[in-house]
């Protein structure tokens, strides 16, 4: 049903989303429930609309009719009884930015796309939004790029050094020093998008243990093989930076803290259970916090980095949570 994945923004017209052969079946307000729960089992289709002279007045979804089949709904009853309404519907021209804060203000959940009094298509917003999320690390890439070249950092043969200066020499993965410079630009983007925005920093438990017992060389092997472990455990969209020392950070962009901890939980799971070189096992602690529009990088930091001391005293080898 998606149309031309790469070369969505946010300035996309919402009607791109969608395929002209994917229109939306319309009922009349007096048809029986049974019809349109007969045509949903003919179908893929989830979603239909319903219109009272030719005037879309409501939605129906497989959902509600389940819902309605609960609560002992008489299935030989108009379907006006059960849909959704009003209906809040956007112009094929409306950009994604455009609906994402419309939909961030209203309770509704179903995005209903017209083009000349017609459906085009019908979308969650979840669905909308992980359209967008896809599309983040293009857009943040896009707009850091904009921003060196803005401040003239990005020259002839300056691109390398820029590079030397923001990548950990060890592990190849991002230093302190880039995840300061673009932490802004992922703050703006995610409210653009009406994306939550989580930092997630980890340590590794008794490091020094590590080095002390089987030397400087295998320390450094472990941060190489946690790096690429924890490189293949994350998207390609989330910041993945070498803090310092033993230490690292993840910025990643998700719909709630919960899902967050899911993330930060698997991931210290797969370290748990990996086979090291040498010296087999390794574990690390987790600290995880919301990044709250507006504040300085500093803050969210001492926040994760709190949860992170907490897991430490906990016993180590588990996932902290500090939104506040
Ligand atoms: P905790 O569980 O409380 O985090 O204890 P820890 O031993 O991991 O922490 P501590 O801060 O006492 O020790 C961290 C050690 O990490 C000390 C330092 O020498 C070592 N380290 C820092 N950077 C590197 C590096 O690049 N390579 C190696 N091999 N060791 C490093
Ligand atoms: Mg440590
Ligand atoms: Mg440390």
């Amino acid at each position: 049903m998606i149309a031309q994945r790469d070369s969505v923004t946010h300035a996309t017209p919402i009607g791109q989303l969608f395929h002209t052969k994917d229109r939306v079946r319309v009922f009349e307000s007096d048809t029986l429930l049974r019809e349109v729960l007969e045509y949903f089992s003919t179908c893929a289709a989830d979603v239909v609309i319903i219109a009272r002279q030719a005037i879309n007045i409501g939605i129906l979804t497989l959902k509600d009719i389940v819902k309605a089949l609960q609560n002992f709904g008489n299935l030989l009853l108009p379907v006006e009884n059960f849909m959704v309404s009003p209906l809040q519907t956007f112009s094929f021209t409306q950009s994604i930015a455009e609906v994402l804060d419309i939909m961030r203000d209203v309770a509704y959940d179903k995005i209903v796309v017209m083009h000349e009094e017609k459906v085009i298509g019908v979308m969650d917003h979840r669905h909308l939004l992980s359209q967008c999320y896809t599309q983040l690390a293009p857009l943040i890439k896009h707009e850091y790029n904009l921003i060196q070249s803005m401040l003239g950092l990005v020259g002839e043969g300056e691109q390398g050094l820029l590079k030397l200066a923001t990548t950990d020499p060890l592990t190849g993965i991002g230093n302190r020093r880039l995840f300061e410079e673009i932490f802004q630009a992922h703050q703006s983007l995610g409210e653009r998008y009406g994306v939550s925005l989580f930092l997630l920093m980890f340590d590794i438990d008794d490091f020094k243990k590590i080095n002390d017992t089987f030397g400087h060389n295998v320390g450094d092997s472990v941060l190489k093989q946690l790096v690429a472990l924890v490189s293949r455990s994350i998207r390609k969209s989330d910041v993945f930076v070498r803090w310092g020392g033993e230490e690292f950070a993840i910025l990643l962009s998700y719909s709630d803290s919960l899902k967050v901890m899911e993330i930060a939980e698997q991931i210290r799971k797969r370290i748990d259970m990996h086979r090291f070189e040498t010296i087999i096992h390794v574990t690390c602690s987790f600290g995880v916090t919301q990044v709250h529009p507006n504040e300085g990088s500093e803050k969210s930091i001492s926040r994760a980095d709190s949860a992170l001391y907490k897991a430490k005293a906990d016993g180590k080898n588990s996932v902290r949570l500090e939104i506040l």
